[in-house]
């Protein structure tokens, strides 16, 4: 079985480890220079909306996925005539327009903060009416990691706002004063067969994540974004991982977003779950029997963000993952997870490891 991936990041790398554990082959497409997966099977260097190459990809592999979610649907469609492409097309469509995102999770009966589409300066004016300040604003397409966002606390910010952000299309966000992040990663197989992970509580800086911990002690939470979860893969008729993002608010779960692929909020999964999210991706892909979704413990994971201080090394806890990446500031370059028997040990050891790495940033 051969695994056609478009993208060969941290994230196709991760696959990549995986898919050797289940004697998989690996091949990618992607533009960059000896990117993270190179170590994992053949890289096509090209673009990720190049027909030549994803034809080649196409034609050479089983079944098609993807790493990231700005590649352009088109390309999905170009070849999935010649083999099946999972997550399907139209869930990728939804998950890179942000109003389209949430008219889907309005139509799911999904809660999630109040919005309103800005094309125009004047439309800027008729979002602080309807939503109050502050509010933040935020590009429909491409953005990633809080890049393409402005949060305007009163009326006197929204010509900066309209400055920095104006000339494409946008959307006004609810300010939502949230107790805490979180995130719900599904998968679906191709047999209709559905897994849903214990939920992960998530802290972001700067609007990169930061921190994950798993499980989260909350039951009621956990099954309502698990019935959130559940009604996406079923509408999308979804193939692989899906991780939706939401926030707590007092009992209630307001969702942000959604992303069609494998997520760094369940990077903990491959040390702390009896299936990675890694490995039950390419399982419903290929159609296999979903792993269990149990944790074996309380997990943590740190990101390591624009540099891997060499004090990582010598740490005498945590499973280190090097994605062998180019530093560079603001740069996803690795992550640190540890496995705990009890949430307070894990706190302990989480808090131990963001000292020793966020002290070097
Ligand atoms: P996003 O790119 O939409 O995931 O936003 C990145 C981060 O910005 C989120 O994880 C939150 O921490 C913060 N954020 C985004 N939207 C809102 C909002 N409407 N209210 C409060 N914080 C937000």
């Amino acid at each position: 079985m051969r695994i056609g991936i478009i993208g060969a990041g941290q994230l196709g790398q991760m696959l990549g480890f995986a898919a050797r554990d289940l004697d998989m082959e690996c091949r990618f497409v992607d533009p960059a220079e000896n990117p993270p997966a190179t170590a994992c099977g053949k890289v096509i260097k090209s673009g990720f909306d190049d027909p030549v190459a994803l034809v080649a990809l196409a034609d050479t592999c089983d079944v098609i996925t993807y790493e990231f979610e700005n590649v352009p649907v088109d390309a999905l469609l170009h070849v999935e005539g010649i083999a099946p492409v999972y997550p399907p097309a139209a869930a990728l469509r939804h998950s890179q327009d942000r109003l389209d995102e949430k008219k889907l999770f309005d139509a799911l009966e999904i809660p999630l903060p109040g919005y309103h589409a800005v094309d125009t300066r004047a439309d800027l004016n008729d979002a602080a009416d309807k939503l109050g300040l502050p509010m933040v604003i935020k590009t429909r397409r491409l953005g990633y990691d809080g890049k393409g966002q402005f949060v305007a606390k009163s009326a006197n910010d929204l010509d900066a706002a309209w400055d920095e952000l104006g000339g494409q299309a946008l959307i006004a966000e609810q300010w939502v004063p949230f107790d805490y992040e979180v995130s719900c990663i599904g998968v679906r197989s191709v047999g209709g067969e559905v897994a849903i992970y214990p939920l992960s509580g998530n802290v972001h800086v700067d609007g990169i994540l930061r921190i994950s911990r798993s499980p989260v002690d909350e039951p009621d939470l956990t099954a309502i974004a698990s019935k959130y979860v559940h009604s996406l893969l079923e509408h999308l008729n979804y193939v692989g991982v899906l991780a939706l993002e939401l926030f707590v608010t007092g009992d209630k779960l307001l969702a942000n977003e959604f992303a069609p692929r494998v997520h760094n909020s369940g990077h903990w999964s491959i040390e702390g779950s009896e299936t990675s999210q890694f490995e039950n991706h390419l399982r419903a892909i290929t159609d296999l029997p979903l792993g269990s979704t149990a944790s074996t413990g309380h997990s943590g994971m740190v990101n390591l963000i624009g540099e891997i201080p060499a004090t990582t090394l010598s740490l005498q806890t945590g499973h280190l993952h090097d994605y062998g990446k180019t530093p560079r500031p603001g740069r996803k370059l690795g992550h640190i997870t540890v496995v705990a028997d009890s949430a307070e040990e894990r706190d302990r050891l989480v808090d131990l490891i963001d000292q020793s790495v966020t002290q070097r940033i």
